[in-house]
């Protein structure tokens, strides 16, 4: 009989970090358990996940490309010394910066730590980034400004329990974590669900039958709805005037801003009716308000606008910081919160604090032993890192990110991957961006090694691992660890994960993100560890004051210029999104039996008027186009969609892949790529 092993851990994928327990006795098997967040309860993905980890696609060896262009199996020292030889060559031909990381908020604290000191401390290079760059960056941009911190949700998930409205912008929770529904139920059960969104989503349908109101939006215009909705409730008396004078800045700039903003020209913009945009503003004026953003409203080029709008709004009604309401964004990817704290960032270091920081630097560079004017200035962000792949840089290292799927307009992309002189890829799967690299490193997954995350709600949870990993595969600790050691860095490399959190623990101290009273060991106690920790946790950080010097808030006066570039291409608007089954780019999703079978194939939905202007039926193939690639694509005719706007999730490569047609226009401040607003044509599939 095979010895049985068992860990209380978190689900793999995303950002609620649903709590299970891992069982392997001969087979692994998942069971939810109890916990804040998700009360035992797990979706689709997270009850299937055990299948990833014994899966038959898993990458058990090294891979190197050999000269007839296929990849073979290697030694992990023929492997490493490439990788080793690669970056030491570029450097030498090319200089620093052109040798580059791009990390992933999926991976746990300890690498996302580790991979920012290998960036620059190991490699001496600026050329970091990660995909949250795509994920969270607007919010935390509009956080960040107005609060001088960016935690996803600045209060406990459980606090929403007793909403009695919640407005919940660009958000198909329904889809993408199904247990956070229950933390919707008071609202819905005082009929104060207010979803917007383009589409009738799943989400959206929760407000059907007396529990909230779906206001749907054309596609890109959740500013100006914010900025209408803020109108209103300073026109109609309904701000906290003391809350404003007592606890922000920069109102009479803001009032003067929305006050072009007058319901019928809101109205006229949105397509909302005069009457919900009141009943709206009425409803969020009544208490017990929270206001809720996701990707929908902040992945646009104006997307720092329209969060910075959001939380406007929120601190006009006066409900930041208070019991019973307040403003917050769900965060998407696993470690999508932590991942962007503790050095990914082309601009950050450990402790979410600026790299131009000179006490910053000094401090960190103190931890990690080494002279802090060596260590590299701020670099850029992933879309212009990426648009650097093949021209100043030519060694790219990829971590826990399938950017050929992810990123916006992939053909483009794929071009210049295939342009490097070295693309080296640490996956545990031949995903379709390691099917491209020179190099493929097999790693460890999620139940195989132990670490820390930090969920939507800024809590630091503890990973745990049940079972040990494939042979042949190792973590990217000693990946890093191996690399450095090879280049003859400096500093030292743990390959512990309860190390290098200690590490990081320190590196963080004094910096917003403050882990610096947290260890593996105190985790494991179950202590609600709510950052910044430093004696104790912090569950609602801004009840007295804000992050700013003086404690206040800034309101930002932000205004509604719509983008012209992203007018070309045709006559509708493509909006991306997720299903329930699959996950992100679909590495992990799409090699699960069960959820791949629920959902196998992109499907376009379109409106049947549309649908039969074009000559489109149900189920037929159609192809999606603009000036930079097709999709091809299943048609679903659905009245849940607007007449002028059609869908696609983002799930899958190949025709299928939507972000053949995304830009790469990306928002000023945040850098964040416009993927919910594209212009397209669809027409029949004449090549089928
Ligand atoms: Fe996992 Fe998210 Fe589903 Fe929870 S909601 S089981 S964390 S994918």
């Amino acid at each position: 009989m095979t010895a049985m092993s068992s860990a209380d851990t978190h689900c793999p994928y995303c950002a609620l970090q649903c709590a299970m327990t891992v069982t392997h006795q001969g087979e692994t098997t998942v069971t939810g358990r109890d916990f804040p967040t998700n009360r035992g309860g797990l979706c689709a993905k997270g009850w299937t996940s055990a299948e990833l980890l014994a899966s038959p696609h898993r990458l058990r060896m090294p891979l190197m490309r050999r000269s007839d262009g296929t990849l073979a199996e290697t030694t992990w020292d023929e492997a490493l010394d490439a990788v080793a030889a690669a970056f030491r060559d570029t450097k030498a031909a090319h200089g620093p910066d052109a040798n580059a990381i791009f990390g992933g908020g999926g991976l746990t604290n300890e690498k996302a730590y580790q991979l920012g000191k290998f960036a620059r401390v190991a490699l001496g290079t600026s050329r970091i980034d990660y995909n949250g760059r795509f994920c969270m960056s607007s919010a935390a941009a509009a956080s960040n400004r107005a609060f001088g911190m960016d935690r996803g949700l600045p209060f406990p998930v459980t606090d929403l329990d007793d909403a009695q409205t919640i407005l919940l912008l660009g958000s198909n929770v329904a889809a993408t974590m199904p247990p956070f529904l229950a933390h919707l139920a008071g609202a819905r059960a005082a009929g104060g669900l207010i979803v917007v969104d383009p589409r009738r989503s799943a989400t959206a349908r929760l407000t059907e039958d007396g529990a909230g109101t779906h206001l749907q939006a054309a596609p890109g215009t959740d500013l100006p709805l914010l900025l209408g909705l803020t109108h209103i409730v300073i026109a109609e008396g309904l701000a906290d005037r003391a809350y404003i004078d007592e606890r922000t800045s920069g109102f009479e700039s803001l009032r003067r801003s929305v006050a072009q903003w007058w319901p019928e020209r809101t109205s006229s913009t949105t397509g909302i009716p005069v009457a919900q945009l009141r009943e709206t503003a009425r409803r969020l004026a009544a208490g017990g308000a929270y206001i809720l953003t996701g990707r929908g409203v902040e992945q646009h080029v104006d997307g720092t606008a329209t969060a910075t709008a959001a939380i406007n709004l929120a601190l006009v009604l006066g409900l930041v910081g208070r019991d019973g309401s307040g403003y917050g964004t769900l965060t998407g990817q696993g470690n999508g919160q932590g991942g962007r704290e503790h050095g990914q960032k082309a601009d950050q270091l450990p402790g979410y604090r600026s790299i131009r920081d000179p006490e910053a630097r000094r401090h960190v560079a103190g931890v990690w032993g080494v002279d802090p004017d060596e260590l590299p200035d701020a670099g850029i962000p992933a879309t212009a890192l990426l648009g650097e792949l093949g021209g100043p840089v030519k060694t790219l290292l990829v971590a826990g990110s399938n950017v050929v799927v992810s990123a916006p307009d992939v053909d483009a992309l794929r071009q210049r991957l295939q342009s490097l002189d070295t693309l080296i890829v640490c996956d545990f799967f031949l995903s379709e961006t390691a099917e491209l690299a020179d190099i493929v490193l097999p790693v460890l997954q999620w139940a195989e090694e132990e670490g820390t995350m930090t969920s939507l709600e800024g809590r630091v949870i503890r990973r745990r691992q049940a079972l040990a990993g494939p042979d042949g595969a190792r973590s990217e600790l000693w990946i890093m660890a191996e690399i450095a050691r090879r280049l003859g860095a400096a500093s030292t490399w743990s390959t512990v994960p309860a190390e290098v959190f200690d590490e990081l623990a320190r590196a963080s101290e004094g910096g917003v993100a403050d882990y610096s009273g947290l260890s593996h060991a105190l985790l494991d106690t179950g202590v609600e560890a709510y950052w910044p920790y430093r004696a104790e946790g912090t569950p609602r950080p801004f009840t007295q004051r804000f992050a700013h010097a003086d404690g206040r808030a800034r309101l930002v006066a932000v205004d509604a210029t719509p983008p012209t570039p992203t007018d070309r291409g045709g006559e509708l608007t493509l909006v991306t999104g997720r299903y329930l089954q699959q996950y992100q780019s679909g590495t992990q999703t799409r090699r699960v039996a069960e959820l791949n079978g629920a959902r196998p194939e992109a499907r376009l939905e379109i409106h049947p008027a549309t649908a039969s202007r074009l000559g489109i039926r149900e189920d037929a193939l159609v192809a999606v186009s603009n000036e930079r690639g097709t999709v091809r694509a299943r048609a679903t005719v659905t009245t849940d969609i607007r007449h002028d706007t059609v869908f696609l999730p983002f799930h899958y490569a190949g025709d299928e892949c939507a972000n053949r047609l995304t830009e790469a226009l990306v928002d000023p401040t945040s850098a964040m790529p416009e993927f919910k607003r594209t212009r397209v044509r669809v027409t029949p599939d004449a090549a089928v």
